[in-house]
């Protein structure tokens, strides 16, 4: 069979907890204008009211983490090759204006110059592990078969528990109020901010698709990505103490094709004592040992 081709050959269900060692948002509709409402709520399942985390929040960041670590074409990193790209065309730019005699073409150059932003989007080269493993943007020529599904994480049972003897029914959730200091008055501007609280725990699911023999090995890159989240922030406030999260009880389920068509029975890959990202990254060519070519 070509290499070019895709056959699909089975899943890897990934599943675990994720649990916030500090509070956590992820920014809902704001309820501003409604009696009761409140500025910068978190999302919530509008049947139940829980918090939950949108499986494109955690998707997201997991792949804005790994664009900083994964080599695209000309050894830099997706990230690392947009910045490149835009300083590139600066540089073209200042050339172009000190070379300009025409004051008001120059003019005209300066302001494009003075426009000029780096926009770092998410890659999609279509080619490097990132795209392939969680997709390419729609509009990007690449059509390859997106190997990451990221579900809702729910939370569990007893994080549920535990909200309503702490705050009380229907209330899951702390206010916390940031402020920023006027530098003239000193004068403090506080600013609430919905949180799911500390050591709430969340239930994480997601699938990882085999389309080629090689695909298995790049499972590896979204542990990777859970180690960079583990040491990043989910969700809003990051930089000011919020998002701080932790993978546990990891288990890996895999689903041939038989299990869907014969109704074969589902294997657990990762023994018991390889449940965090770290363990299962460090052991991962002994749970998902590389197969002799044939
Ligand atoms: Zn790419």
């Amino acid at each position: 069979m070509s290499n070019n081709s895709y056959k699909f050959s089975g899943k890897y269900i990934i599943k675990g907890d994720m649990r916030c060692i500090t509070g956590l948002h992820i920014g809902g509709t704001d309820e501003g204008f409604d009696i009761g409402g409140m500025e910068n709520p978190v999302i919530k399942d509008p049947i139940t009211g829980y918090p939950y985390i949108p499986g494109s929040s955690l998707k997201g960041k997991i792949r804005s983490l790994l664009e900083w670590t994964t080599k695209r074409a000309n050894n830099l990193t997706c990230t690392e090759y947009q910045i490149d790209e835009f300083e590139t065309k600066r540089k073209a730019l200042i050339d172009k204006i000190s070379g300009e005699n025409n004051p008001v073409k120059k003019n005209k150059l300066q302001e494009e110059l003075d426009r000029m932003s780096p926009s770092i989007k998410p890659c999609d080269c279509g080619t490097c592990d990132v795209c392939i493993v969680f997709g390419c943007s729609a509009a990007s020529a690449v059509k390859e078969p997106t190997r990451l599904t990221v579900r809702d994480s729910f939370p569990k049972k007893d994080t549920v528990e535990r909200w309503e003897i702490n705050f009380g029914e229907k209330i899951y959730t702390e206010i916390k109020t940031e402020n920023t200091i006027n530098r003239l008055t000193s004068e403090a501007n506080p600013r609430p901010m919905e949180r799911v609280t500390a050591d709430s725990v969340f239930e994480v699911e997601m699938l990882f698709d085999i389309y080629k023999e090689e695909d298995e090995q790049k499972i590896k890159k979204v542990f990777e990505g859970m180690m960079l989240l583990e040491d990043s922030a989910l969700g809003g406030s990051g930089s000011r103490g919020s998002g701080k999260v932790v993978f546990e009880k990891i288990k890996i389920y895999k689903r041939e094709m038989a299990y869907y068509i014969q109704g074969k029975d589902e294997t657990v890959v990762n023994q018991s004592g390889n449940e965090t990202p770290r363990d299962i990254h460090i052991n991962f060519n002994t749970i998902f040992p590389i197969k002799a070519q044939k």
